[in-house]
């Protein structure tokens, strides 16, 4: 399309600007009807639900800068190149599980994709305390399916390599992973808050050195071992929801890491929601059961799923079929699995204890704690994540599996 220098689309300028894409005028009908809001309530894009005669469509564009700070905070373009690379990847290797991309134009920073009509964000369904059926289960299925299929257990091993050197370019998405989940939630780093009700244990947390230790521990596994392509920000801010329907979106963030970042990210945000639901002032605990019911069907379902691609796709270069099943080996495979499982468990265990720190102590905070209006009420509720996690981040090797994992959050809140 257009060889002109990036410029930000507005509401005004969208139709003009995208009309005469086939991509677009195909799918939605004539661009002189289109209907154009921009919905971003994300930190870091602007995005536009466009909708015409015979559709709509979503327009994902990223900005020079982080949106939540300003432009005092630089961010480059290219965020839009992984995330439209990581997209394509997620639909090759869980179907149905991400919207499909439409269009994508790298100078213009844009991804043009399915509009998820009538879906919610996640968090939102879990603030308001509504049921889907099956959630769990399928996004237990999107993080095997993911992980194991972007790893040197099933890829090729020089696909694996160009891959890993495609998604290292994203060294500045990257970096605020580094700084904000393993690093500033520590000290009194600038753009950190809390409520206020919590400067005890902000300072008791900061004085713990074997946390900051384990925390530490934790960022060099995420720096160096770069075990599949992950997600990178998979929260449930972007997981979109509508009765049964389950889809991830989001993935700017992309890069390959150990693959207990992704589910240890995704059950804390559960884990943080539970912790929640005193402060949204309704009868909770049938919702509470509910959510940790969540949480025990990612981790079996991530498992059992990874178990069954761990014995029906192993193509890749690790643990080859020569030396263990067709040896009449199977058992060694396996209990390499088990192993393997072990340690994506021991990792999802820290990852998500540091999650539950950043988003209470450190610059990016999540609405199932900010949405509680009574501060005293939300520095309670926030205070039982922070314990939680430090007890999942020192516990690492003691919280034996989900039925643990679960009697602990249910003790906490
Ligand atoms: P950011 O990277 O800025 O966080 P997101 O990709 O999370 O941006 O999108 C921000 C918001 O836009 C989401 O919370 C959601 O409400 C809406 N959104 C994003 N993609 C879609 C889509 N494909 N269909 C419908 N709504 C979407
Ligand atoms: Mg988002
Ligand atoms: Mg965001
Ligand atoms: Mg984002």
């Amino acid at each position: 399309m257009e060889e002109r220098p990036y410029e930000a689309l507005t509401v005004e300028t969208l139709a003009r600007r995208l009309g005469d894409l086939p991509a677009l005028r195909d799918r939605i009908g004539d661009p002189a009807g289109w209907r154009v809001r921009e919905v971003g309530d994300g930190n870091l894009n602007l995005v536009f639900i466009v909708e015409g005669d015979r559709g709509g469509l979503v327009v994902k564009q990223a900005l020079p800068y982080v949106r939540l700070v300003g432009e005092s905070w630089p961010l480059p373009l290219r965020r839009s190149f992984f995330e439209y690379h990581a997209l394509r990847r997620q639909q090759a290797r869980d179907p149905g599980s991400v919207p499909d991309v439409l269009h994508f134009d790298e100078g213009q920073a844009l991804v043009v994709m399915e509009y998820l009509d009538g879906h919610i964000i996640l968090r939102r369904a879990l603030i308001a305390g509504t049921r889907h059926a099956g959630l769990g289960e399928r996004l237990g299925l999107f993080c095997a399916r993911t992980l194991f299929r972007g790893s040197d257990l099933h890829l090729p091993a020089a696909e694996r390599k160009a891959d890993l050197a495609l998604f290292a370019g994203n060294v500045d998405l990257c970096a605020i992973t580094e700084a904000l989940v393993f690093t500033e939630p520590y000290f009194a780093a600038p753009m950190n808050r809390h409520t206020p009700g919590l400067d005890p244990i902000a300072a008791e947390l900061r004085a713990d050195a074997a946390l900051k230790l384990a925390a530490q521990r934790l960022k060099t596994a995420f720096a160096a071992r770069a075990e599949t392509l992950l997600h990178g920000d998979l929260h449930t801010g972007s997981v979109m929801v509508r009765g049964d329907q389950v889809r991830i979106i989001d993935p700017e963030f992309a890069v390959y890491g150990p693959m207990g970042f992704d589910i240890g990210m995704l059950i804390a945000n559960f884990l943080m929601a539970h912790c929640a639901q005193p402060g949204h002032g309704r009868d909770r605990a049938d919702y509470q059961a509910w959510i940790l019911s969540v949480i025990r069907a990612i981790w079996t379902s991530f498992a059992a799923e990874f178990a069954r691609l761990w014995r029906t796709e192993r193509t890749g270069m690790l643990f080859p079929r020569t030396l263990f099943e067709d040896q009449g080996q199977s058992w060694a495979a396996d209990a390499a699995c088990s192993g393997w499982l072990g340690q994506v468990w021991r990792d999802t265990l820290g990852f998500a204890g540091l999650e539950c720190h950043r988003r209470i102590l450190g610059l990016a905070h999540n609405a199932d704690f900010e949405s509680i209006a009574d501060e005293g009420l939300r520095a309670a509720c926030e205070a039982k994540a922070l314990v939680l996690g430090r007890t999942l981040l020192l516990g690492q090797d003691d919280i034996a599996g989900i039925d643990a994992l679960i009697d602990l959050a249910r003790d906490i809140a």
